[in-house]
């Protein structure tokens, strides 16, 4: 099966090395990759939201599947644009990718399905948008409409920044503070199966302690000891299914991979978000720990044959990914630094590229790269993943320190 896999961050590195472990892969294209995706693929140059270009590509390099990695190109109809060349992709239509693309079509999903959620407002003025914090009262969770990758949430005890921010994205959901740990939840589907996998955790605060400013996510880790028995169960019955139902009666199927990212609140589960693709950079824990071939996994997804694919295998232990980012990340990440150390087993790139002449390895975006390691454990996980990390070396460069500490320390309590 020739591949074609469209990205070139973190997620898509992880996905090319799963994508390149299975034996049913005869050869990987990446567009636009990046250069650890490099030593594992032919890159190709594309712009992954022009739905005509990536079909175009699909055809040129004979792909028997095209694996989309980011929303941008997912809500841009790119699926739509290779599906219509009668080629299997992974990833959901234009239409049904709406779930992530848009937090009010989302939310009226979740209510259509009858999904439990946080009780939430659509407003697009500063009336509207005071009555709802007033209502809900602080915490304030304020979440832009649209796309913003993964930076469009505020949440803050300070009333005025929380109506700062709504002013700023226009159209806002404006929703009730949920207490308690995350899980992100992956589910493979084609529509109408679905098979979940291990459920993880990400850090989205760019401190320790989960102080500062949101991020895409600084680092993650899987399994998690402290989940309740059956919550994987549960969420498959109580919001994957009615949601999958949701979308089938509104002709407009979801087929690919849904991401449910849950709090678990005193009163069970709740949705936070859903997102169309692979978390990043839950992908590189959860990637690191399955067995199953991944490309037959997602091609039976893209093929309506989920139903008939073998139950998923998982290794035994843990694994662990740090994220290194650069200076100045997130408001305004600093680049063209170089990188040196990088060169090594687990280290998965994200923003990086290769300088024009003498190749050196340099910053390229927020998330620069992360360390991804496995062990028995999650203590050994975790050390050996800070022992990648330890050994790049980036000036001005910024990590957590405290990735899947309380996890490992058994300070994670879910409230009751
Ligand atoms: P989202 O883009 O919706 O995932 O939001 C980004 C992050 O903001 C989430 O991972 C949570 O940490 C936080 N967040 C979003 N919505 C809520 C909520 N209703 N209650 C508490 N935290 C939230």
């Amino acid at each position: 099966m020739r591949v074609l896999l469209v990205g070139g961050g973190g997620r898509e590195h992880a996905l090319a090395l799963g994508l390149v472990r299975d034996p049913g892969v005869s050869a990987l294209i990446a567009a636009p990759g990046n250069p650890g995706i490099a030593e594992v693929a032919e890159l190709r140059a594309v712009t992954a939201t022009d739905p005509a270009a990536v079909a175009a590509l699909a055809v040129e390099t004979a792909a028997d599947l095209v694996v989309i990695g980011p929303e941008a190109p997912l809500v841009a109809g790119v699926a739509d644009a290779v599906r219509a060349k009668g080629i299997a992709v992974f990833g959901p239509s234009g239409a049904a990718a709406q779930l992530e693309g848009s937090k009010a079509f989302a939310k009226d999903v979740m209510t259509a399905a009858g999904v439990p959620t946080a009780r939430a407002y659509v407003c697009t003025d500063e009336e509207s948008t005071a009555r709802a914090l007033d209502e809900f009262g602080a915490p304030y969770v304020v979440k832009d409409d649209g796309l913003a990758a993964g930076k469009g949430v505020v949440v803050t005890d300070d009333r005025s920044a929380a109506l700062a921010h709504a002013a700023e994205c226009g159209r806002v959901v404006v929703e009730e503070f949920l207490a308690g740990p995350e899980v992100s939840l992956f589910v493979v589907t084609d529509g109408e199966a679905a098979l979940p996998l291990l459920p993880a955790q990400d850090f989205k605060r760019l401190g320790d302690g989960d102080a500062g400013p949101n991020t895409g996510g600084m680092g993650a880790y899987a399994p998690l000891p402290w989940a309740p028995t059956g919550l994987v169960d549960d969420v498959l019955r109580d919001v994957v299914h009615p949601t999958l139902a949701e979308l089938r009666r509104r002709g407009t199927p979801f087929a690919g991979l849904l991401y449910v990212g849950l709090a678990m609140t005193a009163a069970g589960p709740r949705v936070i978000e859903f997102n169309a693709r692979f978390g990043d950079p839950e992908t590189q824990v959860v990637l690191a720990l399955l067995e199953t071939p991944l490309g037959g996994l997602l091609h039976a997804a893209a093929t309506g044959t989920l139903a008939e694919h073998p139950p998923l295998c998982w290794r035994d232990g843990a694994a662990v990914t740090v994220v290194l980012a650069s200076a100045g990340y997130p408001a305004a990440p600093r680049t063209g630094d170089v990188i040196t150390g990088a060169d090594r087993p687990g280290i998965i790139h994200a923003g990086t590229a290769r300088r024009a002449g003498d190749g050196a390895l340099l910053s390229a975006g927020g998330r620069v790269l992360c360390g991804t390691a496995t062990g028995p454990d999650l203590a050994a996980a975790r050390d050996a993943a800070y022992a990648l990390v330890d050994g790049v070396k980036l000036a001005g460069s910024q990590h957590r320190t405290d990735i899947a500490a309380a996890a490992i320390d058994g300070r994670i309590t879910i409230p009751s």
